[in-house]
């Protein structure tokens, strides 16, 4: 394995600003270093070099990176080549144990040995029980090649692989295949038919594992082991990948191997499965890299449609438009075809509705108990109506207002009173009150306080664990800010390296390049303070619009309650 603190001690030693200076024409630009970006063509410098964070990007075509992966993409050279060439740069001496490291990746045994064993199952098909089950799902030979389809039908590895596995007992037991039992090395899989799941270099990570005759799970995967990370694949992807191009960047995503699978056999091929009922950020990220227009279709039952509410938070990119398909009465998209054929298939992709409607239609058939609207409870209504401006808040006014239509009408309320609910607090910098009007001076002032903030949670990961429960989403104003406070708080351990390959967009860039700042614990500190304020001082404005409102209508029920809110926040001030 890589040997993360010599990466590190060749970081640290290495001056970036020299190394890409070699390159690229570099002035002084603030802390920051500036010049035209070497990897697209440009008159205007939008090239960023920081010699503090020890990372580059591009403003114009969003290269960035370290300077391993600099050296790497302008020369062309391998990892190894890089940490080579930068250790001996920087006078660390990498000894033999740590050159044989680098030398190469040491997983490159158990992928072999993994490839291996997909052959053997692969060549076990023609068992009974596998080819009544290829006969039964209506797998052709195309598919079955395609996806390297296969069976275990032996209980032992040795029998598996056709030799006596004892001296390659730990690598089985290492890549998630063998179970060590009194002596003898078994197969995980046994009777099982196999789905090898493999990567977009066309490495064999692990498998998933089909009952097809007796007792047991359903379904068997590998476990997490160093080669296979289940919330870091997509399963098809290699398959698909050549098909999302052509398809100009769509692709579906489906749940499971065989609905993966079917789909593709009859004929639409750019299909992968998220195999789990959850999407992560990691299977986000590979998505995003090829895909503009994702169509989720999970299996349409409660458990399907749950998974796809809950990754709300996951399919978030202004990059990536997100749709989900209908099954109509039918379980899954592998039913649906066989059902109604892939033209219908295909003209539900067309009538697709966007995620968003999705989670709206959700959320009030969840609330209101599958209720007709007409019916349903004020108190349901008003549960629907909290969660969906959760879900919107990231959106901009112009698609809000497009989905608040949506919600006044699918929820039958007056159009006015959903706007007046999710606008509470925007509408207060444009009110006229002089009291509780914010000057633009102080909005100012509180961005670049958020982005200060950011800023240091960004850079220092040790300092997260102390401050990080201190803020919360709502201490932000800024959507943008929201969005990167979230990615913080969802990957607290990640570098700002990572964090910034983890979104496109170059605002997290710019602010993680912001200042030093000389004390930034201290800073924080008062950070916290200064933005719970500004926050309780924005609330209590609403509160008192609100009672404006209120007081004009005669709702005295609503009028206490309020007051007594804004009283408790003054007294807490
Ligand atoms: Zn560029």
């Amino acid at each position: 394995m890589v040997d993360e603190n010599s990466l590190e001690l060749i970081k640290e030693r290495t001056d970036i600003v020299e190394i890409v200076g070699q390159y690229v024409k570099l002035r002084k630009r603030g802390l920051n270093f500036l010049g035209l970006c070497p990897f697209h063509n440009e008159k205007t410098p939008s090239f960023v070099v920081s010699p503090d964070k020890k990372i580059f990007h591009c403003f114009g075509c969003g290269t960035g990176g370290n300077v391993f992966s600099f050296l790497m993409k302008i020369d062309g050279l391998s990892f190894i080549d890089t940490v080579k060439l930068l250790a001996e740069k920087s006078g660390i001496e990498l000894n033999d144990d740590q050159m044989m490291n680098f030398e190469k990746d040491d997983r490159e045994n158990g992928f072999a040995l993994l490839s291996k064993i997909k052959d053997a199952y692969h060549q076990q098909l023609d068992h009974e029980e596998a080819k009544n089950y290829i006969k039964d799902r209506g797998l052709d030979k195309e598919t079955i090649d395609n996806f390297q389809l296969g069976y275990s039908s032996k209980a032992n590895c040795d029998e598996l692989l056709g030799f006596d596995v004892k001296d390659i007992k730990d690598d089985l037991l290492d890549i998630g295949i063998g179970i060590d039992s009194k002596g003898k090395i078994k197969d995980r899989f046994y009777k099982r038919f196999m789905f090898p799941i493999i990567d977009l270099q066309g490495r064999t990570l692990g498998f998933g594992g089909r009952i097809i005759s007796g007792e047991g799970a359903k379904y068997v995967n590998s476990p997490e082991t160093r080669f296979y990370s289940k919330s870091n694949v997509l399963y098809g992807l290699n398959m698909a990948k050549k098909y999302i191009r052509e398809n100009n960047g769509q692709l579906i995503l489906v749940e499971g191997y065989m609905d993966a699978i079917s789909v593709f056999q009859s004929g639409i091929k750019n299909i992968a499965a998220a195999l789990g009922t959850a999407v992560t950020p990691q299977q986000f990220n590979l998505i995003k890299r090829f895909v503009k227009l994702l169509y989720m279709c999970f299996d349409n039952d409660d458990a399907g449609k749950n998974a796809m509410y809950r990754v709300n938070d996951v399919l978030q990119d202004p990059e990536v438009e997100v749709k989900v398909i209908g099954l109509k009465d039918c379980k899954d998209p592998d039913d649906f075809i066989k059902k109604y054929g892939l033209d219908s298939f295909r003209k539900q992709m067309i009538e697709a509705i966007t995620y968003k409607e999705f989670l709206i239609d959700h959320s009030i058939k969840v609330h209101g108990h599958s209720m007709e609207s007409s019916k349903m409870a004020v108190e349901d209504k008003s549960r629907v109506l909290k969660e969906l401006k959760s879900i919107l808040r990231f959106e901009n006014d112009i698609i809000k207002n497009v989905y608040i239509a949506m919600i006044a009408s699918k929820l039958n309320i007056d159009l006015d009173q959903v706007k007046g609910y999710f606008f509470t607090y925007n509408t207060l910098s444009i009110s006229k009150k002089k009291d509780y009007k914010i000057d633009k001076g102080s909005k100012d002032k509180f961005f670049k306080l958020e982005e200060d903030v950011l800023s240091i949670l960004l850079s220092h990961v040790s300092l997260r664990n102390e401050f990080l429960g201190n803020f919360s989403v709502d201490d932000f104003i800024d959507m943008e800010h929201k969005k990167i406070f979230a990615l913080i708080v969802n990957n607290p351990e990640k570098d700002v390296q990572y964090l910034c390959d983890l979104v496109a967009g170059h605002k997290i860039v710019s602010i993680c390049m912001k200042i030093n700042f000389a004390n930034p614990q201290l800073f924080l500190q008062e950070a916290v303070e200064s933005l719970k304020k500004r926050n309780n001082r924005e609330k209590v404005a609403d509160l008192k619009k609100q009672i404006i409102e209120l007081e004009k209508i005669g709702d005295f029920d609503k009028l206490m309650c309020l007051n007594q809110q804004l009283s408790e926040l003054i007294k807490n001030k």
